[in-house]
């Protein structure tokens, strides 16, 4: 792609995405990715779909929170789509900060599958050769990464530490930025999975890409939805169909209808309700599609790279 036509595309895709709604000094979460781990287009997967994206550009769910004014950058979640995702953060500043190998002033990471931390291998010495950063996860993903290649070089090159942040509790990153890890169901693999409420001066935000059953959490989805402004959840599948010959006990991610039917309510009292996580099966991820109007219709909505959500 030449400059130019970078220029454009990027430039498109951030019209598109409300990019004027957003004052310039004010923070805001941007999102990078509201794909499944797998991509889109996904490995070997000649439908329509993915045939169609290949030449478009969605990435795997992540988010840049970005503080303009302090010219502060934090990556939440680290996906394998990550060297192209970080040219989605506008200004030089975040430009100068990469050359100086100190991109971010955090990340953030949710859980060791492969779309929210397999992009950290971009981060080690073959690519930008990232200064020590802190790493905000559980202290179980931080055991996990820092006693397994290739990930444990990072730690042992000092290129990532991780601050102590106790569970469940409000922890501060900055004067302007605190967050609160929260315990979330979702397969035990290499690590637990943890969701992030993030609190600025103004807002708060919710981000669970992946959770198991909403009815296994310990909290009501209903009550913590309330409790934010903006919250951006797992819409990984649209319905059972999606996916023939794969049990729905082998990939358990609830519903997006199933999870409509329960913040309907929330929504209709002015909770904003984003899905994102989508797997390259749902039809959601159509714009046009009958499921995708269905999702406006009931007032949620669909995260795409590019969104500007005010912080
Ligand atoms: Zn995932
Ligand atoms: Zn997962």
């Amino acid at each position: 792609m030449t400059s130019s036509t970078r220029r454009e595309f990027l430039g498109a895709m951030l019209a598109t995405a409300g990019w004027p709604l957003v004052s310039q000094n004010e923070m805001f979460a941007l999102m990078l990715g509201s794909v499944q781990d797998g991509g889109l287009p996904q490995i070997g997967c000649y439908t329509e779909r993915c045939e169609n994206a290949r030449h478009l550009h969605r990435f795997i769910t992540s988010l840049a929170l970005v503080e303009p004014a302090a010219e502060r950058f934090y990556l939440v979640d680290a996906t394998p789509d990550l060297t192209r995702q970080i040219d989605l953060i506008p200004g030089v500043a975040f430009r100068r900060r990469a050359q100086a190998r100190r991109p971010f002033d955090g990340i953030f990471l949710t859980h060791a599958h492969i779309g929210h931390y397999a992009g950290l291998a971009q981060l080690g010495r073959e690519g930008l050769g990232m200064g020590r950063t802190p790493c905000f996860c559980s202290p179980a993903m931080a055991e996990y990464l820092s006693t397994n290649g290739p990930w444990s070089l990072l730690v042992d090159e000092e290129r990532l530490f991780f601050p102590e942040v106790p569970l469940n509790e409000w922890y501060s990153v900055s004067e302007s930025l605190s967050v609160r890890l929260i315990p979330v169901p979702h397969r035990h693999e290499f690590s637990d999975t943890v969701a992030f409420a993030f609190r600025t001066r103004n807002r708060s935000l919710l981000y669970v890409p992946d959770i198991d059953r909403w009815e296994d959490w310990d909290i009501a989805v209903q009550d913590i939805v309330r409790e934010v402004d903006v919250a951006l959840i797992d819409g990984a599948f649209y319905s059972l169909a999606e996916v023939p010959g794969r049990p729905i006990e082998e990939i358990p991610h609830p519903l997006i209808p199933h999870s409509m039917d329960l913040l309907q309510d929330a929504v209709r009292d002015g909770s904003r309700v984003i899905f994102t996580h989508m797997n390259n099966t749902n039809p959601a991820l159509d714009a046009g599609s009958a499921e995708e109007a269905e999702v406006r219709r009931r007032g949620f909505e669909l995260a795409r790279a590019g969104l500007r959500i005010a912080l």
